[in-house]
């Protein structure tokens, strides 16, 4: 029976265990999907604008080939977009032009250099033999960072992203590489087109963290919540199991001690083979007894399995309710006689929607018990009467009585109020829980009270649901 429990124990836990995972799962994947498709349109939002810049820029450059047709030099349209920046690139590959405030991200100081326009050289310029130094430096230092030089094997494509670093600072383009060429201009062989998307990076970056952040948010209130939805999805199926694995250990019990009693009564007959009938007809008749308790006890037992699968089919039909009462009092009001009990009816008139057997059952368990808990000189009194559309039906009776702990646990399955005297008495304790399934087949209410001054009181409340025929 030990055994048992833990081995359900650790079914549950099981089930515990994969029902928070999976809810944990569901959550994470749940997440992770609502995470890509946001970085995903965020990426998109932010850098398609500006990959479409890039193109535009391309195209104008493409147009101004047309306009340099006429010149000797290269003339770029001014593409009215302060973010592009360009590089021009020799068939050698060695840029020969670029945007100067492109230069601003690799040089500390370039405000020194602004007189300095489009990174082109005026001879006006050559005044200042320090400035002119410190440009050419800045210039090499520029030339050494990669992003001034194009990868001539991946042209046509974006880049995302070309960094510059510039001390602690870091600066982050998409570019595009293209190859062009006109006659007027042969040296140009390759153009790189480039925007800084340091703004944008830096806002994808944020939403990133705080979408992290609260997605880890999630994963712990999720689970957390899972655990609690988990516990209270489990509670009832872990109630119905511990009571199912109960209700079979007692009832293997049950049904342990009399068959014990019969094989030992019939090994013992066995071992007396020289004596008559007459004179192990105690065995016989203790044998026979407790085999008349199997027979009680197992029809009880399949009568709760059955309302337990919902596969006792209930026949309600409209039913003289009075009648069927003082028909089933008939046969305790003789057995009572016999027993010098008083037995005493108090039915009004009543009709209800109800099924007539179980009704006759209901009536037989409470008033076994009756009678079984009364002695000599006590009173059972049963009353039926109306009220509003329930009718209620109350057996009462002057016997021993219940305990206050036995109010609580008398309609358990096989709970006895003194296991031993029941033995002699006979009951399996099975009565008032096949009672209580009866009353809530029929949405009703049973309840077991004290019977002042001495007693015991079982109440029944059902709705009668007449219907018209
Ligand atoms: P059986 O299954 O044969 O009816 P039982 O009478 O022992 O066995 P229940 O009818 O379920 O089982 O009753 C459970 C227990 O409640 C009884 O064993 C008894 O201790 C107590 N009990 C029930 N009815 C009364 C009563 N009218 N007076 C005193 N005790 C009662
Ligand atoms: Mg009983």
């Amino acid at each position: 029976m030990k055994k048992k429990n833990n081995f359900a124990k650790d079914f549950i836990k099981k089930q515990y265990a994969e029902l928070i995972l999976f809810n944990l799962i569901a959550f994470f994947a749940i997440l992770i999907l609502l995470g890509v498709l946001a970085i995903t349109s965020i990426n998109n939002t932010f850098f398609n604008s500006i990959k479409k810049d890039i193109i535009v820029a391309e195209e104008n450059i493409k147009e101004s080939l047309e306009y340099s047709a006429e010149s000797d030099r290269l003339i770029v349209r001014n593409n009215n977009n302060a973010r592009i920046m360009m590089i021009f690139y020799t068939n050698d590959e060695v840029f020969r032009y670029y945007s100067s405030n492109l230069l601003s991200y690799v040089i500390e100081d370039y405000d020194r250099f602004s007189r300095i326009n489009d990174g082109i050289l005026g001879p006006e310029d050559y005044f200042d033999q320090n400035l002119w130094d410190e440009y050419i430096n800045a210039v090499a230092i520029a030339e050494e960072n990669s992003i001034f030089r194009i990868d001539t094997n991946n042209l046509d494509n974006y880049v995302e992203f070309e960094t510059v670093t510039n001390g602690n600072q870091e600066y982050t383009f998409i570019t595009r590489g293209f190859s062009m060429y006109h006659k007027n201009v042969p040296p140009v062989k390759y153009v790189k087109i480039l925007v800084m998307v340091n703004g944008e990076v830096n806002s994808r970056d944020e939403i990133v963290r705080i979408y992290i952040l609260s997605a880890i948010l999630m994963i712990l209130t999720g689970a957390i919540a899972s655990i609690i939805l988990s516990i209270t999805a489990m509670r009832p199926i872990i109630e119905t199991l511990n009571k199912q694995m109960v209700f079979v250990s007692d009832a293997s019990h049950e049904l342990r001690t009399p068959l014990a009693i019969v094989q030992s009564k019939l090994e013992n007959i066995l071992t007396k083979s020289n004596l008559t009938v007459y004179d192990v007809s105690e065995d016989i008749a203790i044998s026979l007894k407790e085999v008349a308790r199997l027979n009680k006890l197992t029809t009880d037992l399949l009568q709760l399995a059955k309302s337990d699968s919902s596969r006792d089919k209930i026949a309600f039909e409209n039913v003289n309710l009075t009648q069927i009462v003082r028909e089933t009092s008939a046969i305790f009001k003789e057995t009572a006689a016999l027993h010098k009990k008083e037995f005493l009816l108090e039915l009004e008139e009543v009709n209800a929607f109800v099924d007539r057997n179980k009704m006759t059952q209901l009536l037989i368990v409470i008033l076994d018990n009756a009678l079984r808990y009364t002695n000599e000189g006590d009173e059972i009194r049963v009353s039926l009467t109306t009220v509003n559309n329930d009718f209620h039906l109350e057996i009462m009776d002057t016997g021993i009585g219940i305990s206050e702990e036995t109010k609580k646990h008398i309609f358990e399955r096989f709970y006895r109020e003194d296991k031993a005297r029941s033995r002699e008495t006979g009951g399996n304790g099975l009565g008032l829980a096949i009672a209580k399934t009866i009353v809530e087949e029929h949405m009703g209410k049973i309840s077991a009270d004290h019977h002042k001054p001495k007693g015991t009181k079982i109440s029944i409340v059902i709705p009668k649901r007449l219907k018209n025929q």
